[in-house]
């Protein structure tokens, strides 16, 4: 990953905020060594506190050790860029078992089928990886043959 300039890593906080300087991920941020120290002092009160009034993240596990890390050559830091992306929406459009489109008042819209991704509930509250895929074809192909059935 480092060699194929996706992530940035350095063997201590200095090392690291050089590497930034460098485009890793498409990214051209660069921070400085204090920048990287605070938000690790940061995020490490966190942890200790067992509260993130920042992003609320519920699981606070493993403070990271900047010490511990510059003194040992066999780990270092590394650092990922990142942006938001859609994966699947899992709301939408309410059908019924026929792929029917139901209105408001659970009524179907005569004339309207959908399927996939634009649909909503099938998956519940989450949805498992990998049944958007089932999800297409089985309502796919459902929404066309109600669709042919109908005058
Ligand atoms: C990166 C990524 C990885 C994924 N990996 C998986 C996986 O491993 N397994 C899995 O099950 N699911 C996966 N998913 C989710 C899955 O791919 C989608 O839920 C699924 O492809 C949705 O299919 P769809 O036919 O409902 O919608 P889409 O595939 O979004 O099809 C909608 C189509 O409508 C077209 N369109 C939009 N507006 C109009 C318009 N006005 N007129 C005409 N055409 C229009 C669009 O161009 C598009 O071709 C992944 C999604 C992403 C983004």
């Amino acid at each position: 990953m480092v060699e194929n300039g996706h992530v940035w890593y350095g063997s201590t906080l200095a090392e690291l905020a050089e590497a930034t300087k460098t485009s890793a991920g498409g990214s051209n941020a660069t921070f400085t060594e204090e920048q990287l120290r605070e938000v690790i002092e940061t995020y490490n009160s966190y942890v200790e506190n067992q509260n993130d009034p920042e992003f609320n993240k519920e699981v606070l596990a493993g403070a990271i050790d900047i010490e511990a890390i510059e003194n040992n050559p066999d780990v270092g830091f590394v650092l990922s860029p990142r942006k938001s992306s859609l994966h699947h929406t899992m709301g939408g459009i309410v059908i019924n078992t026929e792929a029917e489109v139901l209105d408001d008042s659970g009524n179907v819209i005569e004339g309207l089928w959908a399927a996939g991704e634009v649909t909503g509930g099938i998956h519940a509250g989450n949805r498992l990886g990998g049944n958007a895929i089932a999800d297409i074809f089985v309502f796919g192909q459902i929404a066309g043959k109600s669709a042919a059935a109908s005058k």
